[in-house]
């Protein structure tokens, strides 16, 4: 599945290196060459993860790292850090700055692929292409399809980024904001009842097998669906 990725790196050779293979695995890619850069590029569009280098010109990667894990709007987003140091010690550092994991330069375009797969996996589950399946309800992303045994259920594109979003987030509860937030992304201004529309078709469309049952309205709080 596709993801929007930010890659922060001034070497023009690694930042070109890294966003091709990037792209080639379908992910959509902006760049940055500097902390200052990346901070524009964030406040254009909030990416879903961001790999980010250790030495920048303008500042550290572990300092921008710690201000983005200060910022409520870019908290959330996974990061990779890059480095050429393989030192014990940086790893940690890295890793206390908030970064969700750290790659050792020179490294291979596909270990980094894998990496960034486990932190979407791990961090972002919605973002993936495994198959998931919930109480006989099965939800395959690669294919976009919904199926009940060898029923398929019609499901529109907004249902089933919610349903996908909800069966990778089981049990929890999530308000209307969070769901807008989550699911139809930030910068997207939709009123908070949109949200109760889209819930009525997603129950509509899974009633023919009962699946409906799964999702919860909790009073005064939002969603949750049974896993
Ligand atoms: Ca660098």
């Amino acid at each position: 599945m596709s993801s929007d990725i930010l890659v922060v790196e001034d070497e023009p050779a690694i930042q070109e290196l890294i966003a091709v293979n990037l792209e080639h695995a379908g992910h959509r890619v902006q760049r940055a060459g500097s902390a200052a850069e990346a901070d524009a590029r964030i406040r254009d569009v909030r990416p879903d993860l961001i790999v980010l280098d250790w030495m920048l010109p303008d500042l550290a990667g572990t300092a921008l790292a710690r201000r983005l894990r200060s910022d409520a709007r870019s908290k959330d987003i996974p990061i990779i850090m890059l480095t050429a140091r393989a030192q014990e010690q940086d790893k940690v550092a890295g890793l206390e700055s908030g970064a969700d994991d750290y790659i050792t330069k020179p490294f291979s375009p596909r270990e980094l692929l894998a990496r960034i797969k486990a932190v979407l996996r791990r961090r972002a589950p919605q973002l993936t292409d495994d198959t998931i399946e919930i109480a006989g309800l099965r939800l395959d992303p690669a294919a976009h399809r919904v199926t009940s045994d060898s029923d398929e259920l019609h499901l529109g594109p907004t249902e089933f980024k919610l349903l996908h979003f909800l069966m990778t987030h089981p049990e929890r509860v999530y308000s209307r904001v969070q769901l807008l937030d989550h699911v139809w992304g930030d910068h997207v201004f939709v009123e908070e009842r949109t949200v109760d529309v889209h819930f009525r078709r997603l129950r509509q469309a899974l009633e023919p097998t009962g699946h409906d049952r799964l999702i919860e309205t909790v009073r005064g709080s939002g969603y949750r669906l049974h896993g």
